[in-house]
């Protein structure tokens, strides 16, 4: 067991018992959230013909050089409609956006650009080919247009439906178990007595996890107790990893760790993190285990910055077209920020964009337990160990998405 690991090494060795990446078929219609498990190719050409992208006229360019051609009206091409005539010199065909181009025409003219007089067409604006869309001119036969590893949102999955996807082969979504423990949790809506709090860690978790494209089993919370912890530990065992938050610390009612010490298996506990510095990994009986601060700002970070990458790893994920909860990027800071001895310093920053860069400043506390501050701000700094960050200073920050 390693104890006071880089956050380096904690992916590392958590990527040791990855989750288990299973596939399914799932019908278009049920694709939404869900991730591709393979690379989606082309079933056709898009467009698949020669199209217009304007509602007008079908024309040859050479007879509209002169403003006011009139040309005559030989049929109309409607999309989804019969094929439309051939046209010829001095002819015109009327189209809808997305129509046939009949044969014979090389231009469109807008309807906006045309006046009608009885069967002829008057023609007062310019005949562009430009606005012809072509046969495959975005996407062709057989092209890998959509990686593996890609979240089903809006726009990816109409490009599934375009590329002729009824059904879509995805990663079945792992079933973690979240579990917060503490005899002092209530759940909100609950009356509180004195030394109780509300329960916020699980709602958030399993917020995450979904996010993460995983199913979150959230399980009510467990007491400080050996023994109703191992009978909640064993009754979880039917999921694919386990989450817990709270009791990882040094205290002696830190019963995660103790159990994990005498009866799991534990690969590392602490990391070289602040906040977000107690928590361990490991197994419980086979099934991965993440052990999480109960502090409600470090049970989201660590999930930020170690869960989530477990994850998107375990299962593949696409760097750019994957789920992901963060971005990594560079930030100007607006005042001085200060580091942490020995540990990776993640500090709550909002960062705005201003005259192209992006700025960022603190707003609330910073303590672990103010949950508050990872609503008032939008995200943390990666300032390294023992680095100070100074007014000024550029510096790696993750921007949470
Ligand atoms: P622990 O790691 O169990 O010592 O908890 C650290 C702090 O986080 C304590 O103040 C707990 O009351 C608080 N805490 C633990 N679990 C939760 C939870 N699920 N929701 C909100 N706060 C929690
Ligand atoms: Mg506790």
């Amino acid at each position: 067991m390693e104890t006071g690991v880089s956050l380096d090494e904690a992916i590392q060795i958590s990527l040791t018992e990855p989750l288990s990446r299973r596939t399914e078929r799932v019908p278009i219609e049920e694709a939404r959230g869900r991730v591709t498990a393979v690379p989606l190719l082309s079933k056709v050409d898009d467009p698949g013909f020669d199209n217009s992208a304007m509602d007008g006229f079908a024309v040859r360019e050479s007879d509209c050089e002169n403003e006011g051609a009139r040309l005559e009206i030989v049929g109309t091409s409607q999309a989804g409609g019969a094929s439309p005539p051939e046209i010829g010199a001095g002819e015109a065909c009327r189209i809808m956006t997305g129509a046939t181009l009949p044969a014979g025409a090389d231009a469109i003219v807008m309807i906006e650009d045309t006046e009608i007089d009885g069967d002829h067409v008057v023609i007062n604006g310019p005949a562009r080919a430009g606005f012809i869309r072509r046969k495959a001119e975005n996407l062709s036969i057989g092209q890998e247009a959509l990686p593996s590893g890609s979240l089903l949102s809006s726009a990816s999955i109409a490009l599934a439906g375009t590329m002729g996807h009824g059904e879509i082969e995805v990663i079945t979504r792992p079933r973690i178990a979240i579990l917060s423990t503490g005899d002092e949790l209530i759940q909100p809506g609950q009356e509180l007595s004195h030394g109780q709090i509300y329960e916020s860690n699980s709602h958030a978790l399993a917020s995450l996890v979904e996010s993460m494209g995983c199913v979150a089993i959230r399980h009510e919370s467990a007491n400080d107790s050996l023994d109703e912890l191992r009978e909640t530990l064993d009754s979880l065992s039917f999921c694919d990893a386990i989450l817990t938050s709270g009791g990882v610390s040094m205290g002696e009612w830190d019963l995660v760790r103790k159990i994990m010490e005498e009866e799991g298996n534990l690969s590392f506990w602490r990391m070289k993190l602040r906040p977000g510095g107690p928590p361990l990994f490991g197994n419980w009986k086979g099934t991965p285990l993440f052990g999480l601060p109960g502090n409600p700002v470090s049970s989201l970070v660590v999930f930020h910055v170690l869960v989530s990458p477990w994850i998107a790893r375990s299962l593949d994920y696409h760097e750019e077209t994957g789920p992901r909860l963060t971005q990594k990027v560079s930030v100007k800071l607006e005042e001085d920020i200060s580091g942490a001895p020995g540990k990776l310093c993640l500090r709550r920053i909002r960062i705005r964009s201003e005259d192209g860069e992006l700025l960022a400043s603190t707003h609330t506390h910073q303590g672990s337990g103010n949950i508050h501050s990872m609503v008032a701000h939008n995200g943390l700094t990666l300032l390294p160990p023992d680095i100070d960050g100074l007014e000024g200073d550029i510096v790696d920050a993750l921007w949470l998405v």
